[in-house]
Formats: structure tokens, sequence, C-alpha cells
């Protein structure tokens, strides 16, 4: 359920009609608006006694909220979220690009790396410490060993670091190190690590399962939302069809689909959608192109030895070329890079 207020509501009557809602055992969020605040109620199991909301002082209407999703949705917040990691301001009109290797190897591949991808003007370091691969025999990730090198990259580059997650007694861990928690597609409806992040004082970038619909991918949200974290960027990453030529299938119209219904900002990760450095440069541009606030590319110096993803990881060189190609796009569609 969300709880309108009126545009001239006080601070006291926004306080009361919160705790009304706890007072009746569920969980009052509200949502300051341009225009007005709303309160979304969660943990009411079934529905809420409509007029006694509607008749407390400073409420506009009531709206019943049909969607397995609430917080995430639009109708709750109509203005865009904007998730700040530090400086940097996923949602806006700048385009923000992670770039980095799939999985942290070693000092001086992190750090080569990123002094690569910050020259061309990423804004965030990606790279996994703790990596979920199909194989057990499969390079499984540095741990913290990992996280280490990513935090000493950061010290010298300045760039965030975006780091996976993949279970919820990772947490503290991870995000001791991380400014973006990941929490990997084979993840995405793993509901205590959901819950867990939901709890995480660190922004939460949540991927797409490989087989996962909208309504899903946005109750996935919704869980980490609805614990009080409301940093949440939403992240494509291709899913599973038919279709034989890619990796996955890089679903580029969930953009548009995903901004119609929910205020949380998206962004495209076309190494994983197409699993070919080739595809990569091209759905990059067709991503920036239909409103993705930004990509997240993998990015190795020399991919023929990477030990995971290797096939889509793009050079630094080929990565300051897309670089440059999006700069050209941004400006058209009103966004900056
Ligand atoms: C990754 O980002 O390296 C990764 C494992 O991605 P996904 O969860 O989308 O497969
Ligand atoms: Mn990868």
């Amino acid at each position: 359920m969300l709880i309108v207020m009126k545009q001239d509501a006080t601070p006291d009557e926004i306080q009361g009609v919160s705790r009304a809602i706890e007072a009746r055992g569920f969980k009052a969020h509200p949502i300051p608006g341009a225009q007005r605040t709303a309160i979304g109620v969660t943990g009411n199991r079934g529905a809420v006694d409509q007029p006694v909301f509607e008749s407390l002082p400073g409420v506009f209407e009531v709206i019943p909220v049909t969607h397995g999703y609430k917080l995430v949705s639009r109708e709750v917040k109509p203005e865009d979220t904007i998730v700040e990691i530090g400086d940097v301001r996923v949602g806006g009109r700048e385009l923000v690009i992670a770039a980095g290797p799939c999985a942290v190897e070693s000092l001086e591949q992190v750090l080569t790396v990123a002094r690569g991808v910050k020259e061309a003007g990423a804004r965030l370091l990606r790279g996994g410490a703790f990596k979920p691969r199909t194989s057990p025999y499969s390079f499984q990730g540095l741990g913290e060993e990992g996280l280490k090198i990513l935090a000493a990259a950061r010290e010298e580059t300045g760039l965030a670091v975006v780091t996976e997650v993949l279970d919820p007694e990772g947490v503290d861990l991870v995000e001791h190190y991380a400014d973006v928690i990941q929490i990997g597609a084979r993840n995405m409806q793993n509901f205590s690590l959901l819950k867990r992040c939901g709890k995480a004082g660190k922004p939460v970038l949540l991927k797409r399962g490989l087989a996962a619909t909208l309504e899903e991918f946005l109750m996935s949200a919704e869980y980490i939302l609805a614990e009080g974290n409301y940093d949440v960027i939403l992240c494509e990453r291709g899913v599973r069809t038919f279709s034989d030529f890619s990796r996955n299938t890089l679903d580029l119209a969930v953009v548009p689909a995903v901004k119609t219904r929910s205020h949380l900002p998206i962004v495209v990760d076309p190494s994983h959608g197409t699993g070919r450095r080739d595809k990569v440069r091209a759905m990059s541009r067709g991503a920036v192109a239909v409103g993705a606030d930004g990509l997240l590319v993998e990015v190795h110096h020399d991919p023929d030895t990477a030990l995971s993803d290797g096939p889509q990881s793009l050079t630094p060189k080929m990565f300051a070329t897309l670089m440059g190609e999006l700069r050209q796009i941004a400006p058209v569609i009103g966004r900056e890079l």
C-alpha cells in the first residue's frame, strides 16, 4: 500500500502517519518527492484498513499497490533514484561506466587494468574476488586477498570498487572493502542474500537472473529495499534463449521497460550479455542509446591468459576506443560521459 501525503503536509503529520503504520506492526518507508511525500507500507499480509489511514491528518490518498513489488515502483516514487557512490552518481545525467577484469588475479593485473580504464574515463572498477563458477574446478577467486588488491587499486586510482558477494555469510567481509556490492545473476533469487544486502551499508548492484522475468527481477530488488537499503542499481546481463550465436541474449528492451515501471537506475553488462568481445562494442553503443544509466564492462590487459571470461574481455585499448564512441552518442540522447 502507498500513502500519498498532501503537498503541504507537515513533518509532524508525516511522522504521525509513519507511527500509525508502525503501531500496526508494519514498516513505513517515507519517500520524499519533488511535489509531495509518499509513504510505502510493507510487512502487511493482505489488505490494510484503508479508511483508517485516509482519515489521518495530512493524508491525500491511499493507493493499494497491486504488484508484488511496491518500493521499487514508479507509483511509489515518480522521480528517478540517483545512487551515490562517493562523488559518482548513477541514474543522473552522467553515464557511469564500470570496467575491470572478470576476476582479480594479482595486484599487477588489477593495477594495470585499473590505470587503463581510469585513463579512458571509467568511474568504477569492477573485479570479482569471489567467483561463482559453473565448474567447481575452475578458478574460484582470490577471496579476501582479492578484496585487498581491489582496495589497493582504489587507493592508487581513486576508482570506487564494485565486487561480488556469493552468500549471506560473506557480506560482512565484502562490504568492508567494496563501495558497491554485486549480487550475481545466479544469486538473483537467493532471498537470504537479498535480505542481508538490504541491511548492508553499501549500494547494491543486482544482476538479472539467467532466466528471470522483469517482474521477478523487480521483486528481487524489492527484497533489498524492503530491508531499508534503497541504493540499488539494476543490471541487465543477458538471459538464456534459443539463440545460439552468443553466450546470452542481451535484452536491451528491458531498459525502457524498467524505466516505465521503476525509479531505480539500470546499467547494462554487454560482456556477459554476449560472451564475445567482438560484440561488446556494438551492444555497448546500443545500451547507451536505449537509455541505460551506465555499463559494466570486462577489461583485461592480456585476455588470452585471463583466468576467467577472457573471450569477452576487451583490452584497455579497445575499451578506450569504445569510450570515445560512447562520448559521441551520449549528448544525442541528453546524457554526458
Ligand atoms: C561477473 O560479473 O563476473 C559475473 C559472474 O556476472 P553474472 O553474475 O552476470 O554471470
Ligand atoms: Mn565474468
